[in-house]
């Protein structure tokens, strides 16, 4: 449980992988890859796609494709972007980050954002990008609430500002939302947003792999940005009829990963324990022990679960395909055993 990264492919992603035809990318000729690159920009309402290698790489690269050096971006405090990627936007593309508060359940107030934008003047980097996350990971899973869409696109309407969205799990958000609002469309979340990427290695179960979408500049300007980083993949078909097949399957999948977590978090809070609001696939509870959580997450290894403990020494599970329904009652009786 400690990670949707560590999901598999399923028999029926192998075999679309083993039939694929494939060609060579770096040529622009892998017909598969093409076609899954499309297939998201379409989707996301966008003009084109790119693959990249990981969330981490496609983040990186749209906001290297976004802004140039001595320019600012800015991110809110629990993201990923901030959090954890090494803040390679400044070591590598000399953008200048701006942590800016969120709300629990990961929205802004425009207000904090306009506030943030540094003035038009010498003395200050220009504030080209602002960076959302949907869902949220370090907050426990959270999906954006819809309506924020057209808060955004309002915004945006009075402030120059480009907009990403690191949507890693974006189809957590999309299948949640979607159970109370049947007609809704996965354009609906990405609407207000110039790009955004979305991971094929988590719920997808793809060995790797993640694609950013946008206006066919932006998409020319990333891929440049893609090869120079050693991005340029060849086959990469194989990967694309992978993910397509996991795609047919997603909604399933999906759905019943948050049953899965729906119905732990309810065990969890019967027996006492403090679980954060659970909307998708990942559950936060505070395990109240003493000192960091790292004795608390040994103590799990031995009954069995594999687990991750945040820097607030909180702990975290996180539910995919292969972790399966029966699994809750398992994980239960292992956690409030004796031995435990
Ligand atoms: C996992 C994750 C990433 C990074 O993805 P990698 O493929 O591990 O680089 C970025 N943002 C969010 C919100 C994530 O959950």
């Amino acid at each position: 449980m400690r990670s949707d990264t560590v999901s598999k492919m399923s028999k029926s992603m192998i075999k679309a992988l083993s039939e694929a035809q494939v060609g060579d990318d770096v040529y622009g000729d892998d017909v598969t890859l093409n076609r899954l690159q499309d297939h998201f920009a379409s989707m996301f309402g966008k003009e084109k796609g790119l693959l990249t290698l990981s969330g981490t790489m496609s983040n990186l690269i749209s906001i290297l494709a976004h802004c140039e050096r001595g320019d600012a971006a800015l991110c809110t405090k629990s993201s990923h972007i901030n959090v954890y990627e090494q803040g390679n936007i400044s070591s590598i593309g000399g953008v200048f980050p701006i942590v800016i508060p969120e709300n629990p359940d990961g929205t802004v107030s425009f207000e904090d954002v306009r506030r943030f934008i540094l003035p038009e003047n010498q003395h200050f980097a220009r504030t080209k990008l602002l960076c959302l996350e949907n869902t949220q990971n370090l907050l426990s899973g959270r999906a954006l609430p819809l309506g924020f869409n057209s808060e955004l696109v309002q915004f945006k309407s009075k402030f120059p500002l480009k907009t990403h969205l690191d949507g890693s799990r974006l189809l957590n958000a999309y299948f949640f939302h979607k159970e109370t609002n049947p007609s809704l469309k996965v354009e609906d979340l990405t609407e207000g947003f110039d790009s955004v990427s979305m991971c094929l290695s988590k719920g997808l179960r793809c060995p790797l792999g993640s694609v950013l979408v946008g206006s066919e500049e932006f998409i020319g300007r990333a891929h440049r940005w893609r090869k120079a980083l050693g991005g340029g993949f060849r086959q990469a078909g194989y990967f694309a009829a992978a993910a397509f097949q996991s795609l047919m399957e997603a909604e399933e999948v999906i759905r019943q990963d948050h049953l899965n977590t729906r119905a732990l978090g309810l065990e969890f809070r019967k027996r006492g324990l403090k679980v954060e609001q659970n909307d998708t696939n990942i559950i936060v509870f505070d395990p109240h022990v003493d000192g960091s959580g790292a004795e608390y997450i040994g103590r799990l290894g031995k009954v069995g679960i594999l687990a991750n403990t945040r820097m607030d020494g909180k702990v975290r599970f996180v539910f995919h395909e292969n972790i399966k329904e029966e699994d809750v009652g398992d994980v239960v009786e292992r956690m409030f055993s004796q031995e435990f």
